[in-house]
């Protein structure tokens, strides 16, 4: 855990960029630092790794006051992810991800094939490692980055802005990937973005700051979807806030409808111009058809995702009913077998409950 104490940063030229700041970033989740530009977060960051030294108050690294403890030591035992990733420019992309474990003393075979691994592990072939950082995508040098700052097995990431830089659908490709190796290695991490939707994406922990470094509120994305602490935090949400908090509903109390399903192979039975469930070989939906009688061949399904009855949220859900040429949304169970529909009657009902609940709270 990582635990700030009524840490101030006042610049030289007079500036306060962090004022009484406390909060706890919990071990093993991923606390995301959020505010509109020159609120303090770049600085509240670096001051974990002491790229910037607080001018009072404490920050605290399992419990160690990182003030008191060596820092170079301390410095190798937190990953450090930058926007642009700020590679070294003359160095391969082995190099570049080696150069932590190196300053670590590692046996130098060992960890070239960490550094190896690493790169799969981020999602980058094996043959990328004798290119240099110029012959990658921005995507791909922010996965090497990202492979640089693992390198070490570090308790603690710091991440800065990690996927700004790069294209909105690259993005989310990285956001989804990083999700998926955190969900296995469980770091604890800071992260800093400006970005509202990329905070309520990856946080477990939401810290909004505003103006002056001063902090707005600390909580899960449900809990300051649902209670902005003030106008600054509700404003920052933006309108889209109750469309956000849909998010974090879960979908598995709506009813469903048994809606007919049919094979691939299997005639369509139905009255004329319903729309049928098209299921491929094992049960598992592969969108909607129209029953006509006649038999339903691949050509003629409407492509639909569907959404997972125990893990979907109120958002997916209603995503996939406007999506589709029905006006519902395919369910399935745990392993990715039929399980029923909701229409937009019910996905409306069901949001316009919880939108009630948020009033109401
Ligand atoms: P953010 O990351 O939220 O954009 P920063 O932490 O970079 O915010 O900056 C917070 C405030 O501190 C801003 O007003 C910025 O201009 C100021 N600031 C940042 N670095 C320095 C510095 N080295 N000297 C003086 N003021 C600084």
């Amino acid at each position: 855990m990582i635990e700030f104490k009524s840490v101030v940063k006042t610049y030289d030229n007079g500036t306060t960029a962090v004022d009484d700041l406390s909060f706890v970033a919990p071990t093993g989740k991923i606390t995301v630092l959020v505010g509109p530009s020159g609120c303090g977060k770049t600085t509240t960051l670096r001051m974990v790794n002491r790229l910037i030294e607080q001018s009072s108050g404490s920050i605290l690294l399992g419990g160690e006051d990182n003030a008191r403890t060596d820092t170079i030591r301390m410095r190798r035992r937190i990953g450090y992810v930058i926007q642009n990733a700020g590679l070294f420019p003359h160095q391969t992309v082995l190099d570049n991800v080696c150069a932590v474990p190196f300053l670590n003393k590692s046996d130098r075979r060992a960890s070239r094939e960490r550094a190896l691994d690493l790169l799969e592990l981020v999602g980058l072939d094996r043959s990328y490692a004798s290119r240099y950082p110029w012959q990658l995508s921005g995507g791909q040098q922010q996965r090497v980055g990202v492979a640089r700052a693992l390198a070490a097995d570090p308790p603690y990431m710091l991440m800065d802005e990690p996927f700004s830089a790069v294209d909105p659908i690259v993005r989310k490709q990285l956001q989804d990937e990083f999700l998926k190796i955190q969900a296995d290695l469980a770091k604890t991490i800071v992260m800093v973005t400006h970005d509202i939707e990329e905070a309520l994406k990856l946080g477990d922990q939401i810290v909004v700051l505003k103006e002056g470094g001063v902090l707005a509120q600390v909580g899960s994305p449900a809990e300051i979807l649902a209670n902005p602490a003030d106008q600054f935090v509700a404003d920052f949400l933006g309108v889209s806030r109750g469309y956000h908090a849909l998010s974090f509903e879960r979908i598995d109390r709506l009813p469903l409808e048994a809606t007919p399903a049919v094979r691939v192979h299997e005639r369509l039975l139905g009255q004329a111009s319903d729309w049928v469930v098209a299921c491929g070989e094992n049960d598992e939906p592969l969108g909607w058809a129209e029953a006509d009688g006649e038999t339903l061949t691949a050509d003629r399904i409407t492509v639909a995702a569907p959404v997972s009855l125990p893990r979907g949220s109120l958002r997916e859900l209603l995503d996939a009913v406007l999506a589709s040429p029905s006006g519902r949304a395919i369910v399935v169970n745990d392993g990715g077998t039929y399980a029923g529909t909701i229409g937009h009657e019910s996905v409306m009902r069901g949001a316009m409950g919880s939108l009630e609940t948020e009033r109401a709270s």
